[in-house]
């Protein structure tokens, strides 16, 4: 692969120090946007995971012990050095993930969010009492930490994610194991430096860089108590079958095909500027992008001129463009799977009315030109035989599913296998309260295009797109990375004397 002395090198980050940098297993990283190679990654074997379980296992009883309010404070001073880099994160971001530079502030902000939930842990880990459940005896319940944990993470969100697990494990007393996407792993190494400057005891928060090995480590590992995951549906359900196998708590949240419906009444200007921004944000790599326009009655005929003007007109340049709307697909394995789509949704007969391949690239910046570019994308008349509709693409290509009545759109949601985010665009109330109690989906937005909850409501959808009870972040967080405990007491002077063989009861 030619010379490599000007690339960066990118290793794992275990008991507070940078490793792994000199391994035989590596990875390319490349700017999408120039499609060059800028960095190597470290890809973890087991003995890398098991280094890791080894510091956080070691680092567990003392953290474990360490009173919420002060594990609290290093929470704090977390948030506070987040603020002030986060610029400098939402560049690395652009610079491996190729997503626009303002959208990456986004992310790192939607990230900060849960820290600052977080930053509430001594409140949230509060128990209940029950003084006197019979008599002389108090009964009361504790939540406390699992042990050590892990965390997979997909390339989309290299930090958003990340932060959507760690804050809240940590902040609940574990010792935590992050293997980021190997994809756009920079950020990872970021987030673990902020934390000891934050004063986190080293041995807390580790990263082991990799690919399925490290994540098949992970899974079978005995020390690892459970393993949160994001990412596609097919990996996730693995995720959630192995881990629980091996007796780990699991959550898996997996892939999404989301829909927008338009109902007649709605304002088509609203609908066009949110269903531009939802399909095309990010190249449509959010797992809360809209990919499918549901339109209603006539609002087809009505829309689809407004949508292809939009979908040429978007400016798609490299992310570090402040202008730019858009940016390249993530690598050249992506961007030749979505055009595979495009291909494939012509030969099942979806009209196609703007061609992302038709894209011109030498409007994107100066040296993009061999960058992972994709144009806008969109169809009509999709139907929901075809696999472009059944299947997530995962880029920027909207389909458009015409039906009658807000009924068939509802029927036809419910139908599909994933059920991520969904949103529904009138002005009639009485529909939108229809919509949300009806629509099969995790995540609804009502004249909200992508309805990604806040940190403390919980984020997660339903079917094929969550395997596991909790979803992530808000309450469940705490809930799936902490355990119960009963405690029930009393004192000698209020013990009876004599065995007694009958179940207790209150008395
Ligand atoms: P991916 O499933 O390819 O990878 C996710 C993680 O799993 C990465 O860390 C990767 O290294 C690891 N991995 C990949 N193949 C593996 C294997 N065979 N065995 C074990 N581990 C493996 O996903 P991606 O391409 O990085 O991310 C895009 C996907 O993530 C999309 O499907 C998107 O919808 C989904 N996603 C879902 C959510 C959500 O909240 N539901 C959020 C973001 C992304």
């Amino acid at each position: 692969m030619g010379d490599n002395t000007n690339l960066a090198s990118i290793g794992h980050w275990i008991g507070g120090k940078l490793t792994g940098i000199d391994g035989s297993r590596r990875g390319d990283v490349y700017n999408p946007a120039t499609g060059k190679i800028t960095g190597q990654v470290a890809l973890g074997t087991s003995a890398d995971v098991d280094a890791a379980v080894q510091a956080a296992r070691a680092a567990f009883p003392a953290w474990a012990d360490t009173p919420p309010i002060r594990r609290a404070r290093v929470m704090f001073r977390f948030l506070e050095l987040l603020n002030a880099h986060k610029d400098e994160l939402a560049r690395a971001i652009t610079l491996e993930h190729g997503k626009v530079f303002t959208d990456a502030q986004g992310e790192v902000t939607r990230g900060i969010e849960i820290v600052e939930f977080a930053c509430g842990i001594p409140q949230l880990l509060k128990s209940d009492f029950t003084d006197q459940v019979s008599t002389g005896i108090d009964n009361w319940t504790l939540r406390q930490p699992l042990g050590v944990v892990a965390g997979v993470t997909p390339f989309n969100f290299p930090a958003m994610v990340p932060l959507w697990m760690f804050p809240l494990a940590i902040a609940a007393g574990n010792c935590f194991i992050l293997k980021p996407s190997p994809i756009d792993p920079s950020a990872s190494l970021m987030l673990a430096d902020l934390l000891k400057q934050a004063g986190l005891p080293d041995g807390v928060f580790n990263v082991v860089q990799g690919d399925k090995e490290a994540v098949d480590a992970i899974l079978v590992h005995p020390d690892i108590k459970a393993v949160s995951f994001v990412g596609s549906t097919p990996i996730a359900n693995y995720i959630y079958e192995t881990g629980a196998r091996h007796g780990k708590r699991v959550q898996a949240l997996g892939g999404a095909k989301n829909h927008m419906v338009v109902m007649p009444d709605a304002d088509l200007e609203q609908v066009a500027d949110a269903l531009i921004g939802a399909g095309y944000g990010s190249a449509g790599e959010r797992c809360m992008a809209i990919s499918v326009g549901v339109l209603v009655g006539d609002v087809g005929d009505r829309l689809i001129p407004v949508l292809a003007e939009r979908a040429r007109a978007l400016k798609i340049r490299n992310g570090l463009d402040l202008e730019a709307e858009m940016g390249p697909i993530v690598h050249a394995a992506a961007l030749e799977r979505i055009t595979g789509y495009i291909e494939q949704g012509v030969k099942e007969g979806a009209t196609l009315v703007v061609d992302g391949r038709n894209f011109d690239a030498s409007t994107t910046g100066e040296g993009c030109e061999g960058g992972f570019w994709l144009g806008g994308t969109l169809f009509d008349n999709v139907t929901p035989d075809m696999r472009i509709y059944q299947e997530e693409i995962f880029g920027p290509v909207l389909s458009c599913v015409r039906v009658d009545t807000f009924a068939d759109a509802v029927d036809l949601i419910n139908r599909h296998q994933y059920a991520n985010g969904v949103s529904l665009y009138t002005r009639d109330g009485g529909i939108a309260r229809e919509f949300g109690r009806r629509i099969e989906v995790g995540m609804v937005g009502v004249n909200v295009p992508i309805p990604v909850p806040m940190a403390w409501h919980g984020f997660g959808g339903w079917k094929a797109s969550l395997f596991g009870d909790c979803h992530a972040y808000g309450e469940e967080g705490v809930r799936f990375y902490t355990r119960q405990k009963s405690i029930m007491q009393r004192w000698p002077d209020s013990i009876a004397k004599g065995a007694e063989f009958v179940m207790p009861t209150a008395k």
